[in-house]
């Protein structure tokens, strides 16, 4: 009998198949990130690249963690996200609706359409997001859409620049 050591290249072995969690919505690991490069339109928010894809999945998947009182980025753009929200409770803003969002709601967020996500309880909210790798600059409201949306009865309050 003989034992080939050799690997099988139709199969490369080129990564950890398992990332173990260790607790706390933390993987081994996986650094805890600054959730944008720098900014005072956000509060409180981490960021860790859960699947960074590659050229047979490109798709990125994210964990993003917003601390009670804290917040993302008012913003839309071209990609689209795919969310679902892992840990605590809060609420987000799709368009021109405010939702409230707990564990294991499933949020769309359709292509150049204005999204934020609040913890709005004392507990943080956590949530996984679907991206494409390849995406576009998000843009920030200007003058004129921030006063539209601060217009809308719920929006208005809900919203942080
Ligand atoms: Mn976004």
């Amino acid at each position: 009998m003989t034992f080939n050591s050799q690997p099988d290249l139709a199969y490369p072995m080129t990564m950890n198949s398992v990332i173990q969690h260790i607790g706390g919505h933390r993987w081994n690991g996986v650094p805890v990130l600054n959730y944008k490069e720098e900014g005072t339109h956000f509060k409180a928010i981490s960021r860790q690249i859960l699947f960074e894809g590659g050229p047979k999945l490109a798709a990125e998947l994210r964990y993003f963690e917003i601390e009670p009182g804290g917040h993302s980025t008012l913003e839309r753009h071209d990609h689209i996200h795919s969310v679902m929200v892992i840990r605590g409770r809060g609420q987000c803003l799709v368009g021109t609706t405010v939702y409230d969002i707990t564990g294991n709601d499933l949020i769309s967020v359709p292509t150049m359409t204005w999204h934020q996500f609040r913890a709005t309880t004392d507990e943080p909210l956590g949530f996984i997001c679907l991206v494409n790798i390849e995406r576009d600059r998000p843009e920030r409201p200007d003058a004129d859409s921030a006063a539209n949306l601060q217009a809308l009865p719920v929006v208005g309050d809900f919203i942080r620049l």
